[in-house]
Formats: structure tokens, sequence, C-alpha cells
């Protein structure tokens, strides 16, 4: 059976408007034909009813006081609320149909609770479901360890239950919906005239999406890379094909890919940059920072180290600990927070002289302080204040003509 795994996420769920185009993007693809299994996310986002953090709200004014095992109880449960109204959506469009939690689905995940990875994935229930005509409604976000405790994958999870069924059931393709055509240039929502990309790679969309780029969990994109499976991103609200992830050369020569030294630009926001500098009597200063960091579980990124000390970032949630821990082993940090990481990323810029010269000439031209900087083969970042991102973005993507990439069909 030609099997295909359709993702929703929360927009395209939080109204009965948005679920009748759900229903119909089933049943068009049923007419193809697939098996069909369809993973949800919880409805709409924070404010609406039964939103992810929305749950959250309920336990907000009890401090940490929650632990992440029943924590991964309440903030799962807008899952389950999506599967059963899309399933009884289906059964009265005469769409035979079951939902499945993921545990029930087969998904079985260590006991990090709030990010559990999976295990391994049991499909005999659904492929009894598939044989007897149903369309399996799973649970995104989900999985149970072998103990039976119910586990969440991470925020934007739901994807990685996609690819990661899409990737047991040896699926066709998988198809993440979403409320925008498909992977932009940039983040529509800042960048006005971000373009869709009617084909990446794997490794493209896995950067953007470890960058920032909220379209799709970086997770999700490795699973179906390891596996594969082409992925499609596309709008729920319209019949385009969105932007196809693969990387059949074939596929990609068809797209932009070949002619492009830039794909897109990226940003995460709310980051803090702290500096330290060695002591008088301390030698092994990035030894003691960075051990200092991990033994307080203080995620770090934008590591620069130089013999004099060490600057790197955190999250502005986690500055003040950072900051805490560094004076407790002596040290006097100087921490700016309200900042952002924006990225150039291009599979294409390896080795490509002038890319750094045209971001800092972008920047300056508005005006924009440059932190910090660093590069990788595919990807360029630099800090900024989070007052600047937003423009620092704009200005990035018309210097490198991001409105304007050329389709090569
Ligand atoms: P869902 O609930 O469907 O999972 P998300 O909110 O997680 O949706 O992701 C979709 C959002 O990702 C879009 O509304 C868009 O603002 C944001 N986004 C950020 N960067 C990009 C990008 N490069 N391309 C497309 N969307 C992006
Ligand atoms: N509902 C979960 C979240 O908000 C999972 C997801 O949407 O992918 O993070
Ligand atoms: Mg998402």
């Amino acid at each position: 059976m030609r099997i295909l795994v359709q993702k929703f996420g929360g927009t395209s769920l939080s109204s009965p408007e948005a679920r009748a185009f759900v229903i119909q993007h089933i049943q068009r693809e049923r007419q193809r034909q697939y098996g069909i299994v369809v993973v949800v996310s919880a409805m709409g986002r924070k404010g609406d009813p039964y939103a992810t953090d929305t749950l959250l709200t309920l336990i907000a004014q009890h401090g940490d006081s929650l632990p992440a095992k029943e924590r991964d109880m309440l903030q799962g449960c807008g899952e389950i609320i999506s599967a059963s109204v899309l399933c009884s959506l289906l059964r009265a469009a005469g769409v035979p149909a079951i939902a499945l939690t993921g545990g029930g689905a087969g998904i079985i995940t260590d006991n990090q609770f709030g990010k559990a990875r999976i295990l391994q994935i049991r499909t005999d229930r659904i492929h009894q479901a598939l044989q007897s005509d149903h369309v399996v409604v799973v649970t995104g976000f989900q999985g149970v360890t072998e103990s039976g405790d119910f586990t969440t994958l991470g925020r934007g999870g739901s994807d990685t239950s996609a690819t990661a069924l899409g990737a047991a059931l040896r699926a066709e393709r998988v198809d993440i919906y979403t409320d925008v055509n498909g992977i932009l240039t940039a983040d529509p929502r800042i960048v006005k005239d971000a373009r869709a990309l009617s084909v990446i790679s794997y490794s493209e969309v896995g950067n953007m999406a470890r960058q920032g780029a909220k379209v799709i969990h970086p997770r999700a994109v490795e699973i179906a890379q390891q596996a594969r499976i082409p992925l499609r991103v596309r709008s729920t609200f319209s019949e385009d094909e969105g932007t196809l992830v693969t990387d059949t050369i074939e596929a990609l020569q068809s797209g932009p890919v070949r002619d492009r030294h830039v794909t897109g630009v990226t940003h995460v926001s709310g980051v803090t940059q702290i500096t330290v500098h060695a002591q008088d009597g301390h030698t092994d200063v990035q030894l003691q920072v960075f051990q200092a960091m991990a033994r307080h579980h203080i995620s770090v990124d934008f590591i620069n180290v130089n013999p004099g000390g060490a600057v790197y970032t955190v999250f502005d949630h986690d500055a003040k600990k950072a900051v805490s821990v560094l004076r407790d082993i002596g040290y006097a940090p100087r921490a700016v927070s309200g900042c952002a990481k924006v990225s150039v990323i291009g599979g294409g810029m390896n080795g490509v002289p002038g890319i750094m010269a045209r971001i800092v000439e972008a920047l300056t031209e508005k005006g924009i302080p440059i932190l910090q900087s660093a590069d990788s083969n595919t990807s360029i970042w630099v800090l900024v204040q989070e007052n600047d991102m937003a423009d620092a973005l704009q200005a990035l993507h018309a210097k490198f003509a991001l409105h304007d990439i050329k389709e090569l069909k």
C-alpha cells in the first residue's frame, strides 16, 4: 500500500473553517488511493482555548512545582482534543477513521520528559487500521515510555512525529500543512516580500530550521533525510503544492537551488551575549566557563574563544543564572541582553568570495552594529540588538535579492 503522512499544525486546526480545509486535503489524497496517516498538533496558538501554551498557563503561577513527567501530561492534552475532533469530522463526512494517541500508535520514547527521543515505532496497529481502509489520526508531539509514562517530544515536535511515522511506515511522502505557502526565504511576518521556494535540499532546510525558521522542526528534517523520505511543506488554505524538500538531483536541478548562493535569512531572538575575561591566576578560563554552564544545564551558542577569554550567547531566560554561576567561580562577566542571532544560510556559499562583505555592507548601510559574527560552510551568523533584528533581516534579504530568486524550471 502507498502510504502518505499528512501533518496539520495548530492554525490549520484552529477554526471550523480551517478544519474544513483539512478534511478536503485528506479526502483528495484518499481519492488518490493512499493509505492516510494524519498527524495533528494542538489547535491554535497561545490564547486559543486548547493551544499548548494556553494549557501551560494553568500552572504558570505555580513556579516550577510540577515535575516534568506530570507537565508532559498537561502539555500533551491539546493534541488529544485535535485528534478526537478531527476523527469525528472525518466520520461525519463519511470517511472511516480512528484516532490514536502517540503511545497508542506505537511511538516508544526514552524518559527525557519534555524532550523525549523516539526509540522505536511499533506500527502494527496503524497497519491494521490502514488495511481495513481507515484514516488513522495520530496525536503529534506525544510518545510513551516502555513503562507506560506519557512523554512529549519538545516544542514543535508534531513535525517530528510526522516524519518519524513516515520513516517507520515507509511512506511515499510526508506533507507538512501549515499557515504559509511553504519554506520561504525569510519569516514572512518580518520580511513581507519573502518568497516560497519550490524545492530545497534537506541540509538547507535543516540549517534554516536549526537557525530559527520555525516552519519545521530540525529533528523532523534529520529523520526525513536519514530515511530519504521527501517532504512537502504547504499551506492548508490553498491547493498550491508549496515546497518540496528532497535530495534528488533531478528535483533540485528543476528548482532554483542550482543557481543560488544564499537560500534564506533566519533569526533567533531573546539571547544574551556574555563576555568573560581571564582573571589573574586563571589559566583555564574556557574550561571553567563551559564546564560551569554544562553543570547548570545552561545551553550555550555562538561561541568564540581566545586565550584571553570567551564570548558566547545564552537564552535571555538563562542569563541571570549564567551570570551568577560565573561570579561564583570568580569571574566578572559582562552580559548584554536583548540580542538576536541573524543567519544568512545557503548551501552554495562555500568558497564564494564576498558574501561576508555584502552582509557587512547591508548592515552598515542601515547603521546596524554587529556585536559578534561567525561562519561555517553553509551559514554566516551575526549577533545584533533585538531592536535592529527586523531591519537587519530586511536589509540582508534585499542585499541578496531573495525576493527575486530565479526559478529554473
Ligand atoms: P504550525 O502550527 O503549522 O506548526 P508554526 O507556527 O510552527 O506552524 O510554523 C509556521 C510559521 O513559521 C509561519 O507562520 C511563519 O511565520 C514561520 N516561519 C519562520 N521562518 C519561516 C520561513 N523561512 N518560511 C516559512 N515560514 C517561516
Ligand atoms: N503543540 C505542540 C507545541 O505547541 C507541538 C507542535 O505544535 O508541534 O509545541
Ligand atoms: Mg510548528
